[in-house]
């Protein structure tokens, strides 16, 4: 152990700045938002079963709703450009934008080099939870999903129902693609309802019992067409372990709604990000 400088309780105690101060990013139009969703009319519903994944569609500009059923369950989110699938949910920029977990008015990113708005948080009735004393939140974007590689460094298994297999199962059998071709697109996810943080101790990610209850929801407006893919991790409420079968699950309902014609008069689909791409040369 390096021994400390003479003045390392003087560098400690520098201030941390924000490293993206967020209040010159692109802001929805909430007030729009909730007067089209007051309009809306259910269009179709996906029930995902509990250690599986489903694929949905939701067209730009319609809502979608991530709903508990039966019991506590987290879900394990992925999304694309329904027209490309090299653009996906970016979540380690939507950590750095909005923070280590997202909740209403907040946004869901995509990956370089669009960067743009794909989803707009606009319902979350979990927001009461806020920051418990662990330093635990709801909905984060810091937990990658779980997966069989790394149950397998931990533990040798060969689990197979992990949120990775899951989605890319469910990707694979919505696009009649080989499970090879799907997995490369499978990637970090947004955790709906599972209740994380870091210890303040050993700095190391940690989880417990989600506080979701049957009729929890998240909704989101999506703001490009989009695909999505949603896990029921085999880790049920997350509240002991995942990565096997011990966990009590439950299955997540989601449900598509389409806004009345003319609602969402003065709301543009966002372009992808004005980076030129020149990159310098
Ligand atoms: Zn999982």
């Amino acid at each position: 152990m390096t021994n400390p400088p003479p003045d390392a309780a003087a560098r400690r105690a520098i201030a941390p700045v924000i490293c993206y101060p967020n209040d010159s990013l692109p802001a929805p139009d909430m007030p729009l938002l909730a007067a089209a969703r007051s309009t809306a009319r259910k269009t179709g519903e996906v029930l995902v079963p509990p250690r599986d994944a489903r694929c949905f569609k939701v067209p730009a500009g319609h809502f979608f709703r991530i709903t508990s059923v039966e019991g506590p369950q987290v879900g394990d989110l992925n999304l694309w450009n329904l027209h490309d699938l090299s653009e996906r949910f970016y979540s380690g920029k939507t950590r750095a934008l909005h923070g280590t977990h997202v909740t209403t008015g907040e946004r869901l990113w995509s990956s370089f080099p669009h960067l743009r708005p794909m989803a707009t948080i606009v319902a979350d009735t979990l927001d009461w939870y806020g920051i418990d004393e662990y330093g635990g939140s709801v909905h984060d974007v810091i937990g990658t999903r779980c997966d069989p590689y790394t149950g397998n460094l931990l533990s040798g298994s060969q689990y197979h129902q992990c949120c990775h297999s899951n989605l890319t199962r469910a990707l694979a059998d919505h696009l009649g693609l080989s499970l090879a071709e799907a997995e490369p697109a499978i990637h970090d996810v947004l955790n709906v309802f599972m209740c994380t943080g870091f210890t303040r101790d050993t700095g190391q990610y940690f989880m417990k019992a989600s506080p979701v209850r049957p009729g929890d929801y998240l909704e989101f407006f999506a703001e490009i067409d989009l695909l999505g893919d949603l896990s029921a991790c085999p880790g049920g409420d997350c509240s002991a372990e995942h990565s096997s079968d011990a966990a009590a699950c439950h299955p997540l309902l989601v449900e598509v709604f389409a806004p009345a014609k003319g609602a969402l008069t003065g709301w543009q689909s966002p372009a992808p990000n004005g980076y030129d791409r020149s990159h310098g040369r």
